[in-house]
């Protein structure tokens, strides 16, 4: 950074043109979201930052840098029955329903011999700067927060907000400032790069007149972050895309006995679209919390499609894979990540991402998570296996917090907590400050801020299905882009979805 304050400070006019120009930027280009009642047709901006954040460089080539790696080393994972059946399969999938029920259907799948050996793996990899006290910016290092195999979502909207600030620098919008350049907010190809994955996994299964199926929760606010990806299949590469929530598939999907395709039966069909439709690839934005199964019926319907022979993005082992207790074990155990990658050097890049991560097991290193957590619980986050925010225990908390699930597990003759890990706490540059803007707040919250970077990855993996322990083959390994999101210091989780925080673009320096 350069002595110069970040942001930059504007009289009150000057600031309320750029937020005037930035809302109906955003509101002319998508960067919307439904608003609270979503059976309304209008839209409401979605949370952005007033101006890109600073992010070194170094660090964020660094994260690019990675992400191939991590591709790679994710899609061995999913290939790896042993691993997931060790890892996913002992006490994670008998004390947590939620995990149990998906590694069911995996077994289940597995045993019936799978129907599809592609799967698709739309990534993001996700990191914060850690900055101890006292380090310098050329000391900081980027962490590993988690890796997410399911439902990565904000690509669109992430590009979005980078056209945003390169429009308000380019339109003038913008005050003048040494950091403030066209060369520091980089490109974001995040949109296009999870459309071509989608559309390369739709060629790989070989039927053109089939169509892709996304998966969404009911009642989709973030409908703007999806649609978008439906657009560029279309306009770009000729493909149909159809958006359906999770409830309607109850009744509308089926399996050829002979072929097992996935058919899909509209209801209502329209007069122009063959029905039934066969569907090539099922992309799910939603699945990936228990809420979302809202009826039995919604576990049909995961265990209807695995069965088939659509492609999935991601498949249920794929989302085993994509576990915190998976991510705990290749930090905890070094054999792991040596069963995975054989570089040594690629294994020492992905290492120094990690942060310290424990089981909370019987294990001896349990033993030793367990007093941790404890003694020096200000240190550390304790995680279930869950995804969507907001379901982590902070510091302070997790003594009570464990002293509450020892007393239900003896009550219900379960061990609860193995289902649980912790991962030392991430400490993020001090000092840096942004403008949120939320819609219907008539001014923007200058804010004491941390941001989190995600790197998006496109895998597209064919699994040897007569030898389980053979290495998957890797038919598209992509880094296609990025996400940062920003939120209030104050607030210890960061899903934009719920609230906490806004989206936002990095100004590298
Ligand atoms: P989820 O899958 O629910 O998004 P995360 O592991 O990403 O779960 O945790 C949610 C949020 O909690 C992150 O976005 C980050 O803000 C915060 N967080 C998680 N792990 C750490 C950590 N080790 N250090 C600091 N903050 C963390
Ligand atoms: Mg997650
Ligand atoms: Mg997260």
């Amino acid at each position: 950074m350069t002595g110069s304050a970040w942001p930059p400070e504007l009289s009150k006019e000057h600031e309320q043109h750029v937020l005037d120009h930035a809302a109906d930027w955003a509101l002319a280009h998508g960067l919307v979201l439904r608003p609270l009642d979503a059976s309304t047709t209008s839209g409401i901006h979605a949370p952005y930052s007033l101006f890109p954040s600073p992010f070194p460089r170094h660090l964020f080539e660094e994260a690019k840098r990675l992400q191939p790696l991590y591709n790679d080393l994710y899609a061995r994972i999913t290939a790896d029955d042993a691993f997931l059946e060790q890892v996913v399969g002992g006490a994670v999938s008998k004390v947590d329903e939620f995990q149990g029920r998906l590694y069911d259907i995996w077994k289940q799948v597995k045993k019936e011999g799978i129907k599809q050996s592609l799967a698709l793996g739309l990534f993001r990899s996700d990191y914060l700067i850690h900055a101890p006290d006292r380090t310098s910016p050329d000391q900081y290092e980027i962490k590993q927060v988690e890796f997410n195999t399911i439902s990565s979502s904000f690509g669109a909207l992430s590009t979005r907000v980078g056209e945003l600030h390169r429009y308000l620098l380019a339109s003038g919008a913008y005050p003048s400032h040494p950091s403030l350049t066209p060369s520091a907010l980089h490109p974001n190809p995040a949109l296009s790069g999870l459309a071509s994955g989608l559309a390369a996994a739709h060629k790989a299964y070989g039927n053109d007149n089939a169509a892709v199926l996304m998966v969404t929760q009911d009642n989709e606010r973030n409908a703007f972050d999806q649609r978008p990806l439906e657009y560029e299949l279309i306009e770009k590469h000729g493909i149909r895309l159809l958006r359906i929530p999770f409830s309607q598939l109850r009744t509308t999907l089926s399996l050829d006995p002979s072929t097992h395709a996935l058919l899909y039966t509209p209801s209502s069909p329209l007069p122009s679209l063959p029905s039934p439709l066969e569907i090539s690839l099922v992309y799910y934005r939603t699945a990936y919390s228990p809420t979302d199964y809202y009826t039995s019926a919604e576990w049909d319907t995961r265990l209807l499609i695995e069965r088939s022979k659509a492609i999935k993005c991601p498949s249920v082992g794929m989302q085993l894979a994509g576990a915190k207790k998976v991510q705990e074990v290749l930090g905890s155990h070094p054999e792991a990540l040596e069963r995975f990658v054989k570089s040594e050097k690629d294994r020492e890049e992905l290492r120094r991402t990690f942060t310290e991560l424990y089981p909370m097991d019987d294990s001896e290193l349990g033993k030793e998570a367990l007093r941790k957590a404890y003694e020096e619980s200000e240190r550390f986050v304790l995680k279930p296996q869950r995804e969507g925010g907001g379901n982590n225990i902070y510091r302070g908390d997790i003594p009570p917090f464990l002293d509450r699930l020892a007393e239900e597990d003896k009550r219900r003759g379960i061990d609860e907590q193995k289902g649980y890990i912790l991962m030392s706490l991430i400490e993020p540059p001090k000092g840096m400050e942004q403008v949120l803007v939320k819609a219907g707040e008539d001014k923007g919250r200058r804010a004491d801020v941390v941001s989190e970077l995600g790197i998006y990855g496109v895998v597209l993996l064919r699994e040897n299905v007569d030898d389980a322990t053979a290495l998957p083959e890797v038919l598209v390994n992509e880094t296609v882009g990025h996400l940062l999101r920003t939120k209030g210091r104050e607030s210890d989780e960061g899903g934009v979805a719920v609230g906490f925080s806004v989206i936002d673009s990095p100004m590298l320096t």
